[in-house]
């Protein structure tokens, strides 16, 4: 064997102890005999040792227990107000979210309205409903939806 082959064996499989007894024993009769390639053995060697210490060297237990947090932190549960609030502020500015659903419970009061007309217990089935509006978007406003942005209309107190 050359240099060429010596030195091919001495970053690869030499190095990683992974050779036959025979072609060690060739490497190693090359190497008593070549200065140029005992020196990349060494070097080789050196190398290889660092690299195992490397390996034992494991990341602080304040590494570890940053990435245990991160691993076993539980997802936050889906609250599917939140949601309908983050997809309606797409397209409602928030100040005006408040507006828009006090907008639309005084629109269906006036439908809810023209529709008991004929009937003879508007007034209670008003009351009623007004009663049932209020407590609604009380109820909004308690789950964070208008952001405490509600405020009840004139008409409602
Ligand atoms: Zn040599």
């Amino acid at each position: 064997m050359d240099c060429k082959e010596i030195r091919k064996l001495l970053i690869s499989d030499y190095a990683d102890n992974e050779i036959g007894l025979k072609t060690k024993q060739i490497i190693q009769g090359h190497l008593s005999n070549c200065p140029a390639c005992r020196e990349l053995e060494q070097k080789v060697a050196s190398l290889s040792n660092k690299l195992k210490e490397a390996k034992e060297i494991l990341p602080a237990e304040e590494v570890w227990q940053k990435i245990r947090a991160e691993i076993t932190q539980p997802q936050e549960a889906f609250n599917l107000l939140d949601w309908l609030k983050d997809k309606l502020s797409l397209f409602i500015p928030p100040k005006r979210l408040a507006y828009a659903y006090a907008a639309s419970a005084i629109m269906i009061l006036f439908v809810f309205l023209f529709i008991t007309q004929t009937r003879g217990n508007r007034e209670k089935t008003v009351e009623n409903y007004i009663i049932e509006q209020v407590e609604f978007m009380d109820s909004l406003d308690a789950a964070g939806i208008t952001n405490g942005l509600y405020i009840e209309p004139d008409i409602f107190s």
